[in-house]
């Protein structure tokens, strides 16, 4: 076996030539400044040719129905192997898919029920909430119904006679309202929140007795029915595609999702339900936390079932050693983290007995806590010893200092970028005198002088998840970092409690932007209409000639630039238009210049370049592009071309473009989730810079983060633990940074100690 991978002349986006060969069999991490390159020579050309050359040894009647790779750019690639990419991209989003779904462990449980439970349910389909045998009838097997909110569809202080009846439909004077005002059993003159129980029932669910009613031309004794079986018959059990689309937008205001009442969310029917072991049914142990879990399954010493539970807690054990101990197989995949998915999605690998692999991992630090990075290195290097070829993306010095080889690109971003400045043995990087190997050598201090808060911002009694009635008082006109284990309720109480109590709030994390395909930095930031009206000036026509959008657009792709193939098994796949040549634009757009540039070659520059390419139109239309690209820079995107699709862009990226339209207030909250994901050590400086600028125009900054290189210069702390899961939930410290040194029982303390020594 090739003892290397060979890459030779690489030139996919920002590489400049690049020629590498990395050791096989062994963890290789790459290094360098956001933008500088790691991810078009991991991703964009490692993976996407070990794809390619997979696809080329299947016969020529399969290859034509796969996807077509096109051939990174690049004049060698050798010696590649079938590369697994394990990234952050959500996990497959229906409501159906579970932790334990996804893991497989699931399954391994059903089957344990269907041997060992008592009463059986019987085969293991019958224990599945997917399977029609297994589902709650209710809820159809997902644990959740979307149901009647009588706290919206009723105002209790009023009296039915008084407007009680707030849904439109039935109010005061309609002709369905009239059947509860007229009732002879019901008081219409008294406050409905003073309705004994069984008023009350009847006015939900009653039944019988008769009541005069008017329509415009008649008048007729119906049968009472209750309001809530009225309104379910004539908006929730019907089919729906027949009302109208003002009738179901009004309906929907009236409408809550709640947890199915049948089966209390469990998703299974009461046959899969009554079946017990140890006296928990199979709801009660998808719903225990996964370190409980190990436990319970592993007292089971039955002949039949011992093996079965034994699968079950290697697969769990698998899931706590990575950290995520905290979830429960029940969890739906949906919300989970882009680093809880990455890190299941590993687990999963883990339990393969594959080899001879590339195994491709993009940051799989982010989201953990520096006392978690020792079980994450101890999974990469399992996976390693396995036989398979390691490629990490990484920024924490805790995962470089355990590779076998590192590459570092740089020396910069974008087009000062695209080289490798470094290859060999971590010590090597730290003598290197490259960027990377400057920062490893840093031995930082917490800081010293704390801005005094102007005020406080209460969160009371918060509850959410496992927050154990949380109290805290952050400080306002300061930066406060939020920190804590994962999993100790960081999200629950700044993305949830915290931003339920201030609204107005600037939350800005890394969910995708809701954008369509088309949308670059140049349509985000909202100067692409003044670039438009320059070029039209210049030029003499008219401004939709310069959109991708509009009459510019290359007729092949519609201005797409790319032709997506989408095959039902596999992820859809995009080829260059040939017509264009990705450009996206009619070739006679092409020769409209302004300045001796097309409106392409604009797309194609940097935010950098473009800066100086338009200072000298700032006098005319608009000083707002010079402004919005300046943003970009305080962000530290400037290496972004302004016609990069921004589907391209990683979650760290598109957090920060987010901020990049969000800066210059003043009296605000920013709630940032994570910030330093995607950042260099290096790069993290410029952050702080920024968010501490953001304070000093007046603003307060509420950031989670686990880079101890933010927390040590923030102005309080709000440590949350002391563990993750129901061991969390609880403040175990507030305070400064220099406090923090000292504090007792907390991880956070404890890992900043070391780090500042
Ligand atoms: P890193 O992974 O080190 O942050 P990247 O490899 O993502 O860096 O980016 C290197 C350069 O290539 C940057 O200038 C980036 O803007 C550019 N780039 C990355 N992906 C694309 C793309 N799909 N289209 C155009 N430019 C891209
Ligand atoms: P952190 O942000 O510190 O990693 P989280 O606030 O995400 O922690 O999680 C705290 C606890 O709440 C964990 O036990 C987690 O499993 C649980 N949790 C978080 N989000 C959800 C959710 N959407 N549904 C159910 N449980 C959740
Ligand atoms: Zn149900
Ligand atoms: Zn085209």
């Amino acid at each position: 076996m090739p003892e290397h991978i060979v890459i030779t002349g690489a030139r996919e986006n920002n590489l400049k030539d690049v020629d590498l060969r990395i050791p096989k069999g062994l963890l290789t991490v790459f290094t360098g400044v956001s933008g500088s390159g790691k991810s078009s020579i991991v991703f964009d050309t490692i993976a996407v040719e070990s794809q390619r050359q997979l696809n080329e040894t299947f016969t020529w009647f399969v290859r034509n129905r796969l996807p077509k790779y096109e051939r990174p750019h690049a004049d060698g690639l050798e010696d590649l192997a079938p590369a697994i990419v394990v990234d952050q991209k959500p996990i497959g989003g229906h409501s159906r898919s579970t932790v334990g779904t996804m893991t497989d462990v699931y399954s391994v449980v059903r089957v344990l029920f269907s041997r060992y439970g008592t009463p059986s349910a019987g085969p293991a389909t019958a224990y599945s909430f997917n399977d029609p045998s297994g589902m709650c009838p209710e809820c159809d097997g997902l644990g959740r119904t979307v149901r009647p909110d009588y706290g919206r569809i009723l105002d209790e202080s009023k009296s039915l006679a008084d407007g009680a009846v707030l849904f439109p439909p039935f109010r005061v004077g309609t002709f369905h309202g009239q059947t509860y005002v007229n009732s002879q059993d019901l008081d219409a003159h008294k406050p409905v929140g003073e309705f004994n129980a069984e008023e009350r029932e009847f006015l939900l669910r009653g039944r019988g007795g008769r009541v005069w009613v008017k329509g415009s031309t008649f008048e007729v004794e119906n049968d009472y029915e209750g309001l809530a079986d009225r309104f379910e018959r004539l908006y929730l059990k019907r089919d729906l595609s027949a009302l109208s689309q003002k009738t179901r937008d009004l309906v929907q205001d009236f409408l809550s999702e709640g947890v199915c009442p049948h089966c209390s969310g469990a998703r299974l029917n009461e046959a899969a339900l009554a079946s017990r072991i140890d006296g928990l049914n199979i709801a009660d142990v998808a719903a225990m936390e996964v370190g409980d879990l190990i436990p319970v399954l592993a007292r089971i010493d039955d002949p039949v079932a011992g093996p079965i539970a034994g699968a079950a807690v290697t697969a769990l054990e698998r899931i706590e050693a990575i950290g995520l101990g905290y979830l429960s197989l029940d969890r739906p995949t949906p919300t989970l983290s882009g680093g809880e998915g990455q890190r299941l999605k590993m687990v999963r690998h883990l339990g393969s007995s594959l080899t001879g692999m590339t195994y491709i991992f993009d940051e799989p630090s982010v989201g953990l806590h520096p006392r978690d990075v020792g079980r994450l290195n101890d999974l990469l290097l399992r996976l390693r010893d396995k036989g398979n070829t390691v490629l990490v993306v990484e920024h924490d010095p805790d995962v470089i200092a355990v590779a076998d080889h590192v590459v570092d690109m740089g020396p910069g971003a974008g087009t000062g970028g695209g080289q490798v400045v470094y290859e060999g043995t971590v010590a090597g990087l730290r003598d290197s005198g490259t960027l990377t190997g400057r920062c490893l050598h840093r031995h930082p201090d917490v800081k010293k002088n704390p801005r005094r808060p102007t005020g406080r911002l209460w969160v009371r009694d918060a509850s959410l998840h496992n927050l154990d009635d949380v109290t805290v008082a952050f400080p306002a006109g300061v930066l406060t970092a939020v920190t804590g284990v994962a999993g100790s309720g960081k999200s629950s109480l700044v993305s949830g409690a915290f931003t339920a109590a201030y609204p107005e709030a600037v939350v800005v994390d890394q969910s995708s932007i809701g954008i369509s395909a088309r949308s670059t930095p140049a349509t985000y930031l909202g100067i692409m209409d003044t670039v438009r009206k320059l070029f039209a000036r210049e030029t003499g026509s008219e401004p939709g000639l310069f959109s991708f959008n509009s009459r510019g657009a290359c007729e092949s792709c519609q201005g797409r630039g790319v032709i997506y193939s989408d095959l039902a098994f596999m992820d859809p796949v995009t080829t260059t238009c040939e017509a264009c040549e990705g450009r996206r634009f009619k070739d006679e757009v092409r020769r409209l210049t302004l300045a001796g540039r097309s409106v392409v070659d604009v797309l194609e520059m940097t935010a950098d370049d473009a800066l100086d390419f338009f200072a000298p139109f700032d006098g005319g239309t608009d000083k707002g592009v010079s402004r919005r690209l300046r943003a970009l820079r305080d962000v530290g995107l400037t290496y972004l071309t302004l016609g990069q699709p921004l589907g391209t862009l990683s979650g760290g990226e598109r957090q920060r473009i987010k901020l990049a339209t969000q800066l210059h207030r003043t009296g605000a909250v920013y709630v940032l989730d994570e910030p330093t994901t995607g950042l260099h050590m290096a790069d993290v400086d410029g952050l702080v810079a920024l968010l501490d600028r953001l304070v000093d125009d007046g603003n307060t900054v509420l950031v989670v983060e686990h880079n101890l290189d933010v927390v040590r210069r923030a102005d309080w702390v709000v440590d949350l633990g002391p563990d993750g899961g129901k061991h969390g939930g609880r403040v175990v410290f507030e305070g400064t940074p220099a406090q923090l040194l000292r504090a007792e029982g907390s991880f956070t303390a404890e890992h900043l100690r070391r780090e500042v020594r």
